[in-house]
């Protein structure tokens, strides 16, 4: 493809530039992708992946964003290629709440007996719902781009301005990076670690609901590995993972889990959920370029995308 010709041009290649500029080829426009970073250094190959409005404001487009992502990720854990599975667990909290609104869209939802539950624990719920194993979900949606012909190039860029001079309608879906990029100081980041272990024959998720501590409790059983989470520290930067975090990620998983006290360490994940009052998908025009955000998703970003790129892909078509 003549790189001068293109139809759109999407910033970034995390689970939202991939997915929208996926959707946006595979309707037929010339589409391309600059981004800073390679897909698999992205904040979204951190994601542990469960499906799940998390750390989103549940605004208006939220439930319909995220039941139109569960519908195609239902899809996708049909063909083993993409990463992901169709898993049941339990989400349980040690206080008295409600069960989530969501959870009437998941297979098999209902409440806990008390035996089901570990110890200190007061209510739960189980169901049955769509996790990614972000790195193969993610090579996976960059081999669709490049099949429907697309391209990713590497490329950091200082302003808008520079993408809008390339083609005719620009899709910035920078993540955190808007932050700077807009600049839109609505962002903040939740800085996200996970510790991923060797797994040690667990088949099921857990996670708790801890209201609003930065100290998360959750495992993910992958196949051969289980993703152990996690951390929510609002307004910090680093992406350096902290030893002391995952130490104390491991304990809290080993005290609901005993057998991944001692599980073999492969890995240690950060990311920053670019966290916004409401997520933003909504179309400026600049220099006479229309430029359509998509980026803002706290820590939902993989549960919103497929949702979020089809009103991008609307607002495309809208011209
Ligand atoms: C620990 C952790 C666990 C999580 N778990 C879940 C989960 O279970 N379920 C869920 O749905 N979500 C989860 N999330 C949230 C999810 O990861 C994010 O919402 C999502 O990854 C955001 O994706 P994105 O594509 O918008 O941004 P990113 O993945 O951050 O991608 C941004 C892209 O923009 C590019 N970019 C930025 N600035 C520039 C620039 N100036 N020039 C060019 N390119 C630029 C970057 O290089 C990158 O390619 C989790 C997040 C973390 C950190």
């Amino acid at each position: 493809m003549d790189r001068t010709d293109l139809d759109v041009l999407v910033v970034g290649a995390g689970v939202s530039g991939l997915t929208t500029a996926v959707l946006l080829a595979e309707e037929g426009l010339r589409v391309g992708i600059w981004t800073a970073e390679q897909p698999q250094a992205t904040t979204s190959v951190a994601a542990g992946a469960l499906w799940g409005p998390y750390l989103v404001e549940h605004v208006d487009r939220v439930a319909v964003w995220s039941g139109q992502t569960l519908a195609v990720l239902r899809e996708l854990a049909l063909l083993p290629e993409t990463g992901v599975r169709i898993v049941s667990g339990i989400e349980a909290s040690r206080t008295p709440v409600e069960p989530p609104d969501w959870g009437r869209q998941l297979d098999g939802f209902r409440i806990c007996v008390p035996a089901e539950l570990p110890a200190g624990f007061r209510v739960g719920w189980r169901f049955t719902v769509p996790l990614v194993d972000m790195p193969t979900y993610l090579s996976y949606l960059e081999k669709r781009l490049v099949s429907a012909g697309g391209f990713i190039e590497i490329r950091r860029i200082a302003a808008l301005r520079e993408a809008t001079a390339m083609a005719p309608v620009v899709v910035n879906c920078a993540g955190i990076g808007a932050y700077e990029l807009v600049p839109d100081s609505n962002l903040t980041p939740i800085r996200g670690q996970l510790v991923v272990v060797e797994n040690p024959g667990i088949t099921e998720f857990f996670s708790e609901d801890t209201g609003d501590s930065p100290e998360l409790v959750h495992f993910y059983p992958h196949i051969d590995t289980v993703v152990l989470g996690g951390s929510a520290q609002y307004g910090v930067w680093s992406r350096e993972p902290d030893p002391a975090i995952a130490a104390g990620i491991i304990a809290r998983c080993a005290a609901i889990e005993p057998r991944l006290r001692d599980a073999r360490v492969i890995d240690h994940r950060v990311g920053l959920r670019p966290a916004c009052p409401r997520p933003r998908v909504e179309t400026e025009v600049l220099d006479g370029t229309r430029v359509i955000s998509n980026y803002g998703h706290g820590g939902a970003g993989v549960t919103l995308s497929w949702g979020c790129a089809r009103d991008v892909a609307a607002a495309v078509r809208a011209g």
